[in-house]
């Protein structure tokens, strides 16, 4: 055991392949359904919307596919991303505990959305499309496709929620330097943007609005434009893979294996990141490993929502996916990490929390702000408000370690730093930040509102 805190992975050892965790599970994931015939969804459905590089990665089998080349040369900009030991943080808690994290924030776009967004402009370059269209509501995925669309060469037209349009202006600014361009939903430029502007002028819009104007622009475009979503679907939760594989090998570096690993989630791609490499040790290698699901107490999914069919957007126009939902017209409370505030969460990871293999727990918001801070002033690094959340959960398993006097080694993803995130930090210093417990009476209301399989 060395003193280092940092265990960096030599450029020319970086996966070359990303993990299917399909391959591996002990059960095959329940069909996608089309909302209107509720008929499994099949390759045609989807071939409107996605290239077919990524549609078939959507349903493989297949355990291990090979990254390309020309993706490899974009991940080595920023790849293999640091691991680093929170000597200082442990020290602050005074626990026997190790904690470990794997910091994804220092990507281009300040996220580990780029992991994803350089493989899916890359595909569908290859099959010929001109651009891509998307939503975002924070900012962080638009960012991420913005800049993987520059890197390839294509357009990037982004529909970004009106009230984050006009409250982060410089994400905005940051996707429209990469070349993006980018429209406050809703817009006038789609049949949906103008149907909700015609009942409500003064529409602040939401994500499933955005959502709805991106796949109409795409669908109505005769395939020189397509659309990416930079979570949920089982391509995008595979894309990201390479960090739990990395860490994996750092923490061989360092030495030590974690007993649990740590990730937030809001539509379960960063969680899978890190996590299913372990859930493949877990499940073919019986290593002995606790992986740990964080949501926010104000948007429980996995913790109080029920494991059903349910729409993937607002309005009822996307697939229906099984899934642990808080119903698909789940009003999100106002909750700074605005990248967990899906109603539903990616199948596989539903199917890995519905079979034991996963635990998911939830925290409240002033929790995670104060392990940020106490975070922050330990290890220098400011993080976003999402990525806050498995730090308090890490922060839970050190003290638990503390009390029953017991050395525990914790891993957990740092998915993205908070630069653009300070009025966040602004309102939590002011004490202007509450907690919010999702109202039961909410669920079950929404729960009978649930689309009939
Ligand atoms: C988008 C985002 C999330 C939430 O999405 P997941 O798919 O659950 O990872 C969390 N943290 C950051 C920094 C994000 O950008």
């Amino acid at each position: 055991m060395t003193d280092s805190i940092r265990f960096d992975l030599p450029q020319p050892e970086m996966p070359s392949a990303w993990y299917n965790v399909q391959a591996d599970l002990p059960r095959p994931l329940p069909p996608v359904l089309h909302p209107a015939t509720k008929q499994p969804v099949g390759p045609d459905d989807l071939a409107p919307l996605f290239p077919m590089g990524l549609i078939l990665q959507e349903v493989s089998q297949e355990r291990y596919i090979e990254i390309p080349e020309e993706v490899r040369d974009i991940y080595k900009l920023w790849r293999p991303t640091p691991l680093l030991r929170a000597r200082r943080l442990e020290k602050m808690l005074d626990t026997p505990a190790h904690i470990y994290y794997k910091y994804e924030g220092v990507s281009p776009s300040g996220s580990h959305k780029l992991n994803t967004a350089a493989p899916q402009a890359y595909y569908n370059k290859q099959e010929g499309v001109i651009g891509l269209t998307t939503e975002t509501g924070a900012g962080q995925w638009g960012t991420a496709l913005a800049q993987a669309c520059n890197f390839f060469g294509m357009e990037c037209v982004v529909y970004m929620v009106k009230v984050s349009y006009q409250q982060k202006p410089y994400r905005r600014s940051m996707m429209m330097s990469f070349g993006a361009q980018v429209y406050a939903s809703p817009s006038d430029r789609t049949n949906a943007g103008r149907g909700i502007l015609a009942k409500d002028p003064d529409s602040t819009g939401s994500l499933g609005i955005a959502i709805s104007e991106a796949v109409e622009a795409a669908a109505t475009s005769g395939g020189q434009y397509k659309y990416a979503l930079g979570s949920v679907l089982n391509h995008v939760l595979m894309h990201q893979t390479i960090i739990g594989q990395e860490a994996i090998q750092q923490m061989a570096i360092a030495g030590e294996y974690p007993d649990v690993v740590v990730g937030c989630v809001g539509g379960g791609s960063n969680f899978a990141g890190i996590g299913l490499p372990f859930v493949r040790e877990k499940l073919v290698e019986g290593k002995n490993v606790r992986i740990v699901a964080v949501e926010p107490s104000a948007c429980p999914s996995l913790t109080r929502g029920r494991y059903a069919y349910d729409f993937g957007d607002t309005v009822g126009l996307a697939p229906m996916v099984k899934m642990y939902t808080l119903g698909h017209d789940f009003v999100p409370a106002p909750l700074h990490a605005g990248g967990l505030r899906y109603h539903g969460m990616a199948s596989i990871i539903c199917e890995l929390y519905d079979q034991g293999i996963i635990e998911a727990r939830a925290v409240p918001q002033t929790e995670t702000f104060r392990a940020a801070v106490q975070f922050m002033r330990a290890e220098g690094i400011v993080p976003a408000p999402e990525p806050s959340h498995a730090i308090a959960a890490a922060i839970q398993e050190a003290l638990e370690a503390k009390a029953a006097g017991e050395k525990r080694v914790i891993l957990f993803n740092l998915c993205g730093h908070g630069h653009f995130d300070m009025s966040a930090y602004d309102a939590f210093l002011a004490g202007q930040l509450t907690d919010y417990e999702y109202p039961e009476a909410e669920i079950e209301r929404a729960m009978a509102a649930l689309p009939q399989v």
